[in-house]
């Protein structure tokens, strides 16, 4: 299939106007196997009547493709593209065509149950997948209403994007939506069960497959009241209503993503319904995805970029406005601090890799090219920028922009400058320069504070200097809070140093060219410094920060003891940050984190904390025979907060899974205890997932096998259970089970691509270098074959958990550096082994550093 072209869509636009979509859907074949019948009749006009242009239709079959009653042949179709020559100024297009589900979640997605052998059915038209459910103008700036009809099994429920109807046996029909893009238009079909509710005229739906019905109807009340507080948020925030009709929020599975904006019909990975204990951070992160889709109505849906180069107004703003809108309107208040440790960290990693791009590049040529920019950059790096504008514009011009920029394009698309425009014009202020350092420039900043004490240890002087990577030069002006923190003697117990507190925060502005990229920071002089001298305190601006060289040693300690969580956060990331660029050898980072995980309360930053502590730092950065006592000492860490933990934060759950993961040989025991209820920590739940997880680290620790792997599966026949299978039955320690699993990875089509993403997850392990020694190469050699043959999303999937990522070595990265200098690998493949090699590089040398570190007398 030939990707659209920027100056393809740009062309059809100009030439055609889409006045309706008319979709009938017979899905009635789909109970018993993959294929379904499309009719499509779309009405459109022409602006030069004799010209020619082109639909979208990813058919296997046409049984009839007909323009102004004119039959267009059996050649019409080629590549994706049925062809329309001789257009008129009012024009009719007719097809029917089988179409084929898929099983990658791209298109029309079918699934079967492996619990009960039910079939569903999803569309997902993102992001130029709706040709594959029926024929169409398939660009986001070509907007028109839809109505749909569908015939289906009498017993199935079929929701559409807008509000639909049962007309008869197993015949639906749905009301025209409003203009819709057509990588929004959406159905969900199957013997889902619905839950129902109305909040302020606006009628909520909650969608399910039946095996997990039970799970949904507990967390129905809560997901509901946070779908209710966003809503009536949103209504506050942007002074205009939802503009959709209905609100079905549908969670499905195998999905791809968190979660795809259809207007009316949101779709959620189902994983979102939780079937085993979570922690209060996996519930807050349910929220803010619930939030960002929500958003979307607004920014990607009522108003949508003109072309995919403007995919940060989607995508920063849902990023943003998500995050805001759970801090504001549900329980989840902490969510800025999830996301300065979370989130951003995954902007930051994006921003400096070798792939990196402004959040608003100049040019995305294809869509091809625009399905790669779905990354850290335009989702957190993008909501970041947003927010020092906030800080920048101030919240009520903010707002009062985004009001004018929803009234001027409703139902409309528009790009950057039409946003500028609406902000400037609120503001007072000239976006140019801001706009230009921000969105138009790729990479990050540093920030470092110098200081200068007197005698007394008193500030003479604090400096704060900006460095932009030299490659990537930009002026960006930043407004940072510097926070100074100290030790609060009156509320220590005997002999401690007491609770780490604020003691003073100062809001300062770094402009785009300070003198020598110093600015002075005259409000510190004379204040005595604290423990920690905190740049970014609030984390306002989004910035590398390091710190006092002084203050590292005792860095751990201050963590240990700091009250205000985000400022915390901030900590955790920047020293994650400064490991992950070998200023801090990882033996380093391992005995802060060691020193200051047992003392977190935030369940947010200690999974996050410890997750980049055991998988990046132990299992990547340190040489094999540093590994095993490395995971003892997070083991350790985690024990002291199993001791300890209190309450339903999920703290002891995160600590239970982080024990799991770090086990040793000596722990099998202990772990195999748990699956028989014996030694379990009081208050831990040992159920479906965690049992998995416990299972997997045996299978590592040669403690469990296929038996078990086989016994665990009859106690539990979910899908969810043979995802966790097949990552477990690729971790086997035999040559046999890793051969099979290499071959279900780059042979296997006829499963879900979920489920060979699984077995992808499942091969490499940190463990089993030796045994899996032989794959490196095979990666290299078999990739670009998948590639060539799978579609985007499977690749981006499979390629990325199958690479070699603990075979730090030289010639990895040379093997992955020749595979990309051949040139045939396609972008999807490319990006993902840039950024794979790029990983690897780190490690390489943090490796070095490591080795230097330990044996420097
Ligand atoms: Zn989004």
């Amino acid at each position: 299939m030939q990707p659209l072209s920027q100056a393809e869509a740009v062309a059809r636009a100009a030439l055609v106007q889409v006045h309706s979509y008319h979709v009938d859907l017979d899905l009635t074949g789909t109970s018993s196997g993959p294929r379904f019948t499309s009719t499509t009749t779309v009405s459109f006009s022409c602006r030069q009547p004799g010209a020619a242009t082109f639909a979208e239709l990813k058919a296997i079959g046409v049984e009839l493709a007909r323009l102004n009653g004119r039959d267009l042949g059996p050649g019409a179709v080629a590549g994706g593209r049925l062809a329309l020559p001789d257009l008129l100024a009012d024009n009719t297009l007719e097809v029917r065509a089988t179409m084929e589900c898929t099983n990658t979640g791209e298109g029309l997605h079918r699934f079967t149950d492996a619990e009960d052998g039910e079939v569903y059915l999803y569309a997902q038209s993102f992001l130029d997948d709706a040709a594959r459910i029926f024929a169409c103008f398939d660009q986001p700036d070509l907007k028109a209403p839809l109505s749909l009809t569908v015939t289906s099994p009498p017993s199935w429920e079929v929701r559409g994007n807008g509000a639909g109807t049962r007309v008869g046996p197993g015949r639906w029909e749905f009301a025209p939506t409003a203009p819709l893009s057509t990588y929004v238009v959406s159905l969900v079909a199957g013997p889902y069960q619905v839950w129902s509710a109305t909040h302020d005229g606006v009628a909520l739906g909650l969608v399910c497959r039946r095996s997990l019905a039970p799970y949904l109807d507990a967390q129905a009340a809560e997901i509901f009241e946070i779908t209710t507080g966003c809503l009536d948020h949103y209504h506050e925030l942007f002074g205009i209503r939802y503009p959709f009709g209905k609100y079905d929020q549908a969670f499905v599975p195998e999905f791809n993503m968190g979660a795809m904006e259809n207007p009316g019909l949101v779709v959620f990975r189902d994983e979102l319904v939780f079937r085993s204990a979570v922690t209060e951070a996996e519930r807050e992160r349910r929220a803010v995805v619930i939030a960002h889709e929500m958003a979307h109505m607004w920014f990607g849906d009522l108003v949508t970029m003109r072309w995919w180069d403007d995919l940060w107004l989607n995508e920063s703003f849902a990023e943003y406005l998500g995050t805001r809108v759970t801090a504001a309107a549900t329980r989840f208040t902490d969510a800025w601090t999830s996301f300065a440790v979370g989130r951003k960290s995954w902007g930051y990693a994006a921003d400096q890799r070798p792939s990196t791009h402004p959040v608003a590049p100049d040019d995305v040529a294809d869509t091809a090219r625009a399905l790669l920019n779905f990354d850290g950059i335009s989702y957190a790096k993008g909501a970041s920028a947003l927010r020092q504008l906030v800080e920048w514009v101030g919240d009520d011009a903010f707002l009062a922009g985004l009001r004018a920029y929803f009234t001027a394009h409703a139902f409309g698309n528009a790009t950057l400058d039409d946003l500028l425009t609406a902000l400037a014009r609120a503001s007072g202020k000239d976006l140019t320069a801001w706009s230009a350092a921000w969105l138009r420039r790729a990479q990050v900043d540093t920030l470092r504070p110098e200081v200068i004490l007197d005698d007394s240890g008193a500030y003479v002087s604090v400096e704060i200097t900006r460095t932009a990577p030299a490659d990537h030069p930009a002026e960006r002006p930043h407004r940072v809070g510097i926070g100074v923190y100290d030790s609060d003697p009156d509320n220590a117990p005997d002999g401690a140093p007491g609770p780490v507190t604020l003691v003073r925060r100062v809001l300062v502005d770094l402009p785009s060219s300070p003198a020598g990229g110093r600015t002075p920071v005259p409000e510190l002089a004379g204040t005595r410094p604290g423990r920690l001298l905190l740049l970014n305190d609030g984390d306002l601006t989004y910035a590398k920060i390091r710190f006092v060289a002084g203050e590292l040693p005792g860095l751990g300690a201050v963590l240990a003891e700091l009250g205000d969580p985000l400022a915390r956060a901030v900590v955790w990331a920047a020293v994650a940050d400064a490991t992950r660029d070998a200023e801090w050898p990882a033996a380093d980072y391992l005995a802060l984190a060691a020193r200051a995980l047992p003392a977190e309360r935030s369940v947010a930053v200690f999974e996050d904390a410890l997750r980049f502590a055991a998988a990046t730092v132990v299992d990547v950065f340190l040489p094999e025979r540093d590994q095993p006592a490395a995971r003892a000492a997070l083991a350790g860490a985690c024990r002291r907060v199993i001791a300890g933990a209190a309450g339903t934060s999920g703290l002891l759950l995160a600590a239970a899974r982080g024990l799991v993961r770090c086990a040793g040989t000596s722990e099998a025991d202990e772990l195999r205890g748990w699956l028989t209820g014996r030694g379990v920590p009081d208050g831990l739940v040992v159920d479906p997932d965690l049992r998995w997880l416990v299972l997997d680290r045996l299978v590592v620790l040669d403690a469990a096998g296929e038996a078990e792997i086989a016994a665990e599966l009859d106690r539990d026949r979910s899908t969810r259970a043979a995802e966790h299978a097949a990552r477990s039955r690729a971790a086997i320690g035999e040559p046999a089970a890793k051969a099979r699993a290499w071959q279900a990875v780059t042979e296997d089509r006829a499963t879900s691509v979920r489920l060979v993403a699984a077995t992808a997850q499942g091969f490499w392990r940190p463990e089993q270098a030796e045994l899996t020694a032989g794959y490196v190469d095979r990666y290299f050699a078999d990739m670009p074959t998948l590639a060539s043959a799978r579609s985007p999303h499977a690749v981006r999937q499979v390629a990325a958990a199958a690479f070699p990522r603990y075979a730090v070595e030289a010639w990895t990265l040379a093997a992955a550096q020749e595979m990309l200098s051949r040139g045939d690998v396609g972008q999807v493949l490319s990006r993902v082994v840039v950024d794979a090699a790029d990983d690897l590089r780190r490690a390489l040398t943090a490796r070095e550093l490591h080795l230097r570190v330990i044996s420097a007398p």
